[in-house]
Formats: C-alpha cells, sequence, structure tokens
C-alpha cells in the first residue's frame, strides 16, 4: 500500500521534529491532574460534572487555551477548548468524559474518591474510566500550547458530561445542538489500550467501530386458568420455548474490516492452535468448529462474528396457582454496525415460529449504526506510530468493541473515531481491578506512558508536515 506508507512516513517526520520536553516535571504535573479529578465525585447519576469542568477550565485558561461550556443543566456541563491550527485540514477531537459509574462505598478498600497512591498504583472511581482519557487529553492540550507546536488542523478538547448513561446531557447534546463546536475528521476517545499478560506487553488495541445495542422483547401470550389444571398453551411454557430457540439460534457470521484484521493480526502473535482458528473463520469445513469453540470459550470473540442475543430479564405470573395470561422476556441484542434489525427482527420471528410469541422492539439508548473507521488514513497510521515508540515490539490491534462508547455517535456523522487508552493487566479485572468494579485502579507508570502516546498521536495527526 504506496498510500500507507506515505502516511506511515509522514507521521515519522512529524515525530522527530519533537522538542524537548522534561518529561519528569510533566509527569508530576500529570499525577496532580490526575488525582485531583479522581477525588472529586463525578458519580452518575446524578453526575454533577461541574467541579471537573470547572478545574480544567481553570488549567486551561491559565495557559491561555480559551475554553466554552456546554450544558442542559448547570451541574452537568461539557468543556470545549480549541486550539487552532492553520485549518488546512478538518480538525481533531480528543476527548473523554468526566463523570463515572456509581459506587457502593462498603465494598472499597481504599476511599473511592481519595485517589489514594498505593504500590505504584493510584486507586479510586475513574482511575481507568474515563479520567485518565480526561488527564491524557488534557496534557496533549497543554504541550501543544507550551510548544507551540505548528498545526494543520484544530484540536478540540471535549470533556463530555453523561456518558455512563445519561447522554443527553453529554454527546447527544453536543451532536445535535453544538455540533460546529465539535465537528473534526478524526477523534480519539476511550475505549482501547494496551494489554499485559504475566506481566509481558502482548498488544494494543484501537477500537474502530463497535457494536450497536438494540432493545427487543418476546411477549407470550395464552388464557389464564388455575394452576392445577396444566395448558397446552401456557405463556410460561412458549415464553420458555422462543427464549430457548432465539438464545440457541447461531446468528449469521459476518467479518468487516475490522474484525477481519483483528483475527489476522491477533492469529500473528498466537499460539498454533489458536492462529489456526483466527486465520480459518471463513473456512467452509472448519467454520463450524471455531464458532462453537468460540461460544464455548472466548464469547468476546463469538459475539464480534455477528448480531448476538443474550436474554436478561424474563417476567411472568405473581402467583403459584395462577398461569398467567402473559410472560416476557428482554433480549439484549448486540448488532453490527451495518446490521438491518428490521431484517433481523424478521429472522428471529421465523426462528421463534411461535404464532402464541410476539417480538417487539423495546426502547433502549440505542445509537446510529457506522461503516468501520478507516485502518488506512493518517490517524490509524499516527496511532501505529505512536504504539511502535511507546509500545515498543508489539503490534496494534484494530477492534471492534461489544459495547457501546460514545463515539457511535460521531461516527454516525461520519467522523473517523479511534478508542485508545492505558495500559492494563489482563488479570486486573478478574481481580475486581478494573472499570466499573469496586476497586478500580490504574499503574502511575501506565497513566504517564499512556499521556506520552496521547501526546505523540494527537501531533502526528494534527501537526503540521513542514520541518519545524
Ligand atoms: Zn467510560
Amino acid at each position: 500500500m504506496k498510500l500507507l506508507a506515505t502516511l506511515i512516513a509522514l507521521a515519522a517526520l512529524a515525530a522527530q521534529a519533537q522538542p524537548n520536553i522534561d518529561w519528569k516535571k510533566i509527569e508530576d504535573e500529570t499525577l496532580k491532574h490526575f488525582q485531583t479529578l479522581v477525588k472529586m465525585d463525578t458519580s452518575d447519576p446524578p453526575g454533577g460534572e461541574k467541579p471537573a469542568v470547572d478545574y480544567l477550565r481553570h488549567v486551561l485558561e491559565a495557559e491561555g487555551i480559551p475554553t466554552k461550556t456546554f450544558a442542559l443543566i448547570p451541574e452537568r456541563p461539557n468543556l470545549v477548548a480549541r486550539i487552532k491550527g492553520n485549518g488546512k485540514k478538518k480538525p481533531l477531537l480528543i476527548m473523554g468524559h468526566t463523570d463515572t459509574v456509581n459506587i457502593d462505598p462498603k465494598k472499597w478498600t481504599f476511599p473511592a474518591f481519595g485517589a489514594v497512591l498505593d504500590g505504584g498504583y493510584v486507586y479510586g472511581r475513574g482511575t481507568v474510566d474515563d479520567k485518565d482519557n480526561v488527564v491524557a487529553c488534557l496534557m496533549t492540550m497543554l504541550l501543544i500550547k507550551r510548544l507551540n507546536i505548528p498545526l494543520d488542523r484544530d484540536v478540540i478538547f471535549l470533556a463530555e458530561a453523561g456518558e455512563e448513561g445519561s447522554t443527553r446531557h453529554g454527546i447527544l447534546l453536543m451532536v445535535q445542538k453544538y455540533w460546529e463546536e465539535i465537528d473534526a475528521e478524526f477523534c480519539l476517545a476511550e475505549g482501547g489500550g494496551a494489554t499485559r499478560k504475566d506481566g509481558k506487553l502482548r498488544f494494543v488495541t484501537i477500537q474502530t467501530t463497535e457494536k450497536i445495542p438494540y432493545g427487543l422483547k418476546l411477549v407470550a401470550r395464552g388464557p389464564a386458568g388455575h394452576g392445577s389444571r396444566p395448558l397446552r398453551n401456557n405463556a410460561v411454557v412458549h415464553l420458555s420455548q422462543a427464549v430457548a430457540k432465539a438464545a440457541a439460534w447461531q446468528t449469521p457470521m459476518r467479518l468487516n474490516d475490522t474484525t477481519r484484521a483483528y483475527f489476522e493480526r491477533l492469529a500473528t502473535i498466537s499460539t498454533p492452535e489458536e492462529a489456526a482458528r483466527y486465520n480459518n473463520l471463513v473456512h467452509p469445513d472448519k467454520t463450524q468448529a471455531i464458532q462453537d469453540y468460540f461460544a464455548d470459550h472466548e464469547p468476546g470473540h463469538y459475539s464480534m462474528l455477528r448480531t448476538s442475543i443474550s436474554p436478561t430479564i424474563i417476567k411472568a405470573g405473581y402467583r403459584v396457582n395462577v398461569i398467567p395470561s402473559e410472560a416476557e422476556a428482554t433480549l439484549d441484542v448486540r448488532g453490527l454496525p451495518d446490521e438491518n434489525m428490521k431484517d433481523f427482527t424478521e429472522q428471529l420471528k421465523k426462528i421463534i415460529n411461535d404464532p402464541q410469541v410476539e417480538v417487539v422492539r423495546e426502547a433502549r439508548d440505542t445509537r446510529p449504526g457506522a461503516i468501520p473507521s478507516s485502518l488506512t488514513n493518517v490517524a490509524f497510521a499516527s496511532l501505529e506510530a505512536a504504539q511502535r515508540k511507546y509500545y515498543p515490539g508489539i503490534i496494534t490491534l484494530p477492534q471492534m468493541s461489544t459495547g457501546a462508547t460514545d463515539m457511535a455517535y460521531l461516527r454516525g456523522k461520519g467522523m473517523q473515531c479511534y478508542g485508545v487508552g492505558p495500559m492494563t493487566d489482563v488479570e486486573d479485572g478478574p481481580k475486581g481491578f478494573g472499570a466499573h468494579s469496586d476497586q478500580e485502579r490504574i499503574l502511575v507508570d501506565s497513566l504517564q506512558t499512556f499521556v506520552k502516546f496521547h501526546y505523540d498521536a494527537a501531533i502526528r495527526i494534527a501537526g503540521s508536515e513542514v520541518k519545524r
């Protein structure tokens, strides 16, 4: 790919021209901002992102970076800061969310809003979701401004409110009402990260697309009756059978550019047995066994191949001796980014094939579908170049996340978005130290490297191509 080679060369050039930075000083400053932000209780609900936004505004404006805020209600503002480039190219948007999920204080060893330093970690709610990205964006802005980096694109920092389940205060507000404030060609946000296993760095993931959540409901109806006289058309029985059929249905497998590249690249760093699976996904004689293996052992990979269905809620009956006339089940459907949900729902009706069971759409916080962000543009090449610099000796995997992020709204408007994040240990999640867990934490070293990676990628994407 000649174009790709050129892009990589340009990204490399931009990096060479970097002025010297006193990273020790920057690291101290990073940690100070990070701990200050983690100490603020911005858990959502109710949100209350204002103290974090006030703090960011103060820090940015003290260095001459203008900011604006946008809010549905005063306690929940979004902050936008912009450093102007020469306008040759469309802007780069960098973002992080200032709200966090809630906490159960009884379960926390270190206080959730203490930002306690222990054994090389900072403990606290939001340390890996998403105050790490907020601080990386902040430091990237400060460095670009202080070093007076020549830019071909404006760099816009959006510190968004309400990512954790109240998007109307955050990304929805910005996209629907203040689009011109954040309109950009590329964006960086949460969603990727470097992965370490057994103390060894394995790969860096960059999220380039994501599955879209949809709600479907199965509603079974039948006559009510006395529990002492069984009925063939008992709604509970028909619902159970329908749930079982929906869950057992192996929905069609479909790869896109991201998942194809993901499995190809993952194969290159896997054991021979694993690689044989990743490389033979579409092999007509092998695909079924591989998909079965994924379903049993690698559910994340199984989900990446298809629009998936998980039954999650069942409601039926109210007392032991009454056959209820209605029973319903909620399905958590995660669509591939290009899924046609109308067709999918029709297929599901055929699979269930029961006139007593209706399949209906259920309202939920869905998002627009969009084609995956490109793997052959300057943004992706820059992220890979930054990966090679700060996470040497490993590779970048483009990834489709099975969960949803706010990038979906931006991709839906045509923005090319890339999910990034710090290094985490695979072992940390199961031990209860991951995002949303009761003892969220980040390695200080990991945060510092992430800040450098973020800054480096941002100036490769937005920096002028001329020698500085
Ligand atoms: Zn998050």
